[in-house]
């Protein structure tokens, strides 16, 4: 499928995975509207503050967009995040509701607001992760999160049987992004020590295949995406090059 003229909405533009994204669209000549709460970052055609947590910051965001694109026909639900990494008897209520209300209620929020402006032949694209098919230790908010976000896209697909819509999901291992630096609440040295000796998946690379489903023709649905380094089996188990 073609993708030049189409209109995009990416969320958790500012960063990673979703600034990537956004890149890889405009460069196919995609007109995107990206989303953060650090909308200074964002450099999309349209850039829009978003919080995902906040319903009338969606509402608010999602009237703006269509108002500027005149529908939408991709919509990239990217935003997402984890806190701590411990046992899960040292969670706290803080990191629990942030995560479960960024990665599943602003997820779910997002694509109910934008359906009714998903144009025939439109695409939702999901960030899920290898967390959300196989538990890790110390990791239960993040894994319960990104297990309700497969269920949703499972529920989703069957209530949109039928019409031109895609759904896809894209799974990934660990990507370097500052998605471990906001897991470790700005402790630089332990989310380096995440990706140390694995070399990682790029923002790129997850673009990448987001924009392979995106391209497939418009009878063909990539349901989803499982991507990881070489060197990594699951969300537990990784093999360090010795450095
Ligand atoms: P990142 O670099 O930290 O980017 C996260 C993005 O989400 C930022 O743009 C951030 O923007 C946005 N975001 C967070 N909370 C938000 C909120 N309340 N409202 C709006 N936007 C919000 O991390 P990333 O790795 O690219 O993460 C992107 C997605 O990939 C997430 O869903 C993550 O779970 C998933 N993922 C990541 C990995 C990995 O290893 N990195 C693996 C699998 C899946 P602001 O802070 O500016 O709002």
């Amino acid at each position: 499928m073609k993708l030049e003229g189409k209109t995009a909405v990416v969320t958790g533009a500012s960063s990673g995975i979703g600034a990537a994204t956004v890149r890889q669209l405009r460069e196919a000549r995609v007109c995107v509207v990206g989303g953060a709460r650090r909308v200074e970052r964002v450099e999309a055609d349209i850039a829009l503050v978003l919080d995902v947590t906040e319903p009338e910051s969606c509402a608010a965001f999602v009237n703006e967009a269509v108002a500027q694109l005149g529908g939408i026909d991709i919509l990239f639900n990217n935003a997402g995040l984890a806190l701590g990494r411990y046992p899960f008897w040292e969670s706290n209520e803080e990191d629990e509701a942030r995560v479960l209300h960024t990665n599943v209620d602003g997820v779910m929020r997002m694509t109910r607001l934008c359906l009714p402006h998903i144009r025939d032949e439109g695409h939702i694209v999901f960030m899920g992760s290898i967390a959300g098919r196989q538990a890790y230790p110390n990791g239960a908010s993040y894994v319960a999160s990104k297990f309700a976000v497969r269920g949703f896209v499972y529920a989703l697909r069957e209530d949109l049987l039928g019409r031109p819509i895609r759904i896809t999901t894209v799974d990934a291992g660990l990507v370097e992004t500052e998605f471990s630096i906001v897991r470790f609440k700005g402790d630089v040295e332990t989310a380096d020590s995440v990706y140390a000796g694995i070399d990682p998946i790029t923002p790129d690379e997850v673009a990448d295949c987001v924009m392979f489903a995106l391209t497939r023709p418009a009878h063909v649905n990539v349901d989803e995406l499982v991507i990881k380094t070489l060197r990594q089996s699951s969300g537990a188990r990784v093999v360090r090059r010795e450095e």
